[in-house]
């Protein structure tokens, strides 16, 4: 290891550049966004408050949920935000799978929130233990140990994707 990060330091500074086409498929994605902040707050009218719960997982389902707040998808100005207690969220995102040392905090951060709300298992391994299902460490899926409302697969989903099927969910509440 030492001897690659070495090796790295005296091949020379490498950049990365970015093609014509990658841009064109970031600004395409971020003109979609911007349409459903108008189904958002027409629905909700910016009262969607998530806390986010990492019951076990590797942290790149974290990375996606922390890339929404990030300027390139700011999903603040979506009404769509993140906040640090379970007693003012309407939701609980739950990535990873539930953990066997995780299981008691996951049910009292549930027990915590206030009724009504809405329970997420976002990410292969919140929605069924994904690749870490056979551990003994392991108690399973969300489903396991909560009521889920909505699933979002991927390993891990992209932040487009959680946005999308959250603004379908909600839509889907609202009829
Ligand atoms: S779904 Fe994939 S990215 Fe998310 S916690 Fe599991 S292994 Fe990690």
């Amino acid at each position: 290891m030492l001897k690659q990060i070495i090796r790295n330091l005296l091949s020379g500074k490498k950049t990365i550049s970015i093609s014509q086409e990658d841009i064109a498929s970031a600004r395409a994605a971020l003109a979609g966004l911007e349409e459903l902040k108008t189904e958002i707050d027409s629905i909700y009218s910016r009262s969607i408050r998530i806390r986010q719960v990492d019951a076990g997982s590797c942290n790149a389902c974290e990375w996606e949920c922390t890339a929404l707040t990030n300027p390139v998808y700011d999903v603040q100005r979506f009404g769509i935000d993140f906040v640090a207690s379970p007693r003012h969220a309407d939701m609980l995102l739950v990535t990873g799978p539930v953990s066997r040392q995780m299981e008691l905090a996951l049910r009292k951060t549930y027990d915590a929130t206030p009724d009504p709300k809405f329970v997420v298992a976002c990410g292969d391994c919140a929605v069924n233990g994904g690749i870490y299902n056979s551990s003994y460490a392991v108690a399973g899926g969300v489903s396991k140990i909560l009521p889920v409302d909505l699933v979002i697969p991927g390993c891990p989903p992209s932040p487009q994707q959680i946005i999308t099927a959250l603004l379908a969910f909600l839509k889907q509440q609202h009829r």
